[in-house]
């Protein structure tokens, strides 16, 4: 087996995984809450080895922290096999996600975040749609956004009727990323070559038995979310210039729309000149249109633009990640892979 390449992304290694599964967790500025994740962790691994004779291990992917989080990783008492991947410098949580599923040892996936919103007792019960009901796909979706602002929930309906919109495959609504993947779902996601990555639509439109199950997240105990409007609105171009061509298609509506009514408008202005003997109205008609026009081809070059941007990275081909640090702590051992023979 290639052992993992420790400064660049080794997606291309091919590995056939053990089976079990791998929790993959991504961390970033998330100190306060490891220990506790990883006592819970703990926990579940021994459930599942208990009840279901199944070996599993965590993935920590420490995204870049700024804080002590790395350090508290490396020191975490090995209970549960585990490996700490750790970034160059912070890439985002699709990157992190993205290194878990490249660096997982086992067969199925289990996505969770760090900061103990996704809780791992909830997990026995994705296991138990994957292993007894034999499901593919056991994705988690808030049960409710009361919390939300109503502004936020109202972004939130647009963009998934947008990215909807047309599609032969709708992606649901507010899934989130505490997701559970079957091996031969594992396997499924991990051929998929893009580097724009958007992992909930991904895991919905690889296909395969998928599994809603409604929940509410816990409270974060430490530190503030690292989503603002400004990442969100960037997630969701992500999204959309990723998974739909709805943007597009709605510019040309538009244009269709606007030229239509150009010219009806153009028509009525003849008509209204030759049978009235009027005088073409002048000056806030003119700039009304101009401005209208210049404002919606701004737009519509805009989004054309996301469009060749999406197409310029994954042209470009670079890695999503850089590793800079990778070390594995199996049960009752502790090895750094650059060191450990083969
Ligand atoms: N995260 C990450 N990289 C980032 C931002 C966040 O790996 O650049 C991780 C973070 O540590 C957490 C998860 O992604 O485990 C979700 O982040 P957060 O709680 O801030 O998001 P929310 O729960 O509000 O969606
Ligand atoms: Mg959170």
């Amino acid at each position: 087996m290639p052992r993992p390449s420790p400064i660049a992304s080794d997606r291309a290694a091919p590995r056939r995984p053990a089976r079990g599964l791998s929790i993959i967790v991504p961390l970033y500025n998330e100190a306060e809450n490891l220990p506790l994740l990883h006592e819970r962790l703990i926990a579940f691994a021994g459930r599942l080895a208990a009840e279901r004779g199944l070996a599993s291990e965590v993935v920590y992917v420490d995204d870049g922290s700024r804080d002590e989080t790395l350090n508290i990783a490396r020191a975490l008492s090995p209970g549960v096999s585990f490996q700490v991947v750790s970034f160059s410098r912070n890439f985002g949580k699709e990157a992190a996600l993205l290194a878990g599923l490249d660096h997982a040892r086992f067969d199925a996936l289990l996505f969770m975040d760090g900061d103990g919103q996704h809780p791992p007792e909830l997990a026995d019960q994705l296991v138990k749609y994957w292993l007894d009901d034999n499901y593919d796909v056991v994705f988690t979706a808030k049960a409710n956004r009361d919390d939300e602002s109503a502004l936020k929930r109202l972004a939130v309906a647009v963009f998934y009727k947008t990215l909807n919109w047309g599609a032969r495959h709708p992606i649901p609504e507010d899934a989130g990323d505490f997701r559970l993947l079957s091996p031969r779902a594992a396997a499924a996601l991990k051929r998929l070559p893009e580097r724009n990555r958007f992992f909930k639509g991904l895991s919905s439109w690889i296909g395969f038995r998928q599994k809603r199950v409604p929940y509410e997240p816990a409270k974060r105990t430490h530190g503030v979310s690292t989503w603002n409007y400004r990442t969100l609105v960037g997630l969701s171009i992500e999204g959309l210039a990723a998974f739909s061509t709805a943007p597009l298609r709605l510019a040309s509506l538009f244009g269709i729309l606007i030229s239509a009514s150009a010219f009806l408008y153009g028509l009525w202005i003849v008509f209204e000149t030759l049978y009235y003997g009027k005088d073409v109205p002048g000056y806030p008609s003119i700039m009304v249109s101009v401005m209208v026009i210049g404002g919606v081809q701004l737009l519509m070059i805009g989004i054309v633009g996301e469009y060749i941007a999406k197409i310029m990275s994954e042209l470009r081909g670079r890695p999503v990640y850089f590793v800079a640090e990778h070390e594995v702590f199996d049960v009752g051992e502790k090895k750094d892979p650059r060191e450990a023979a083969e």
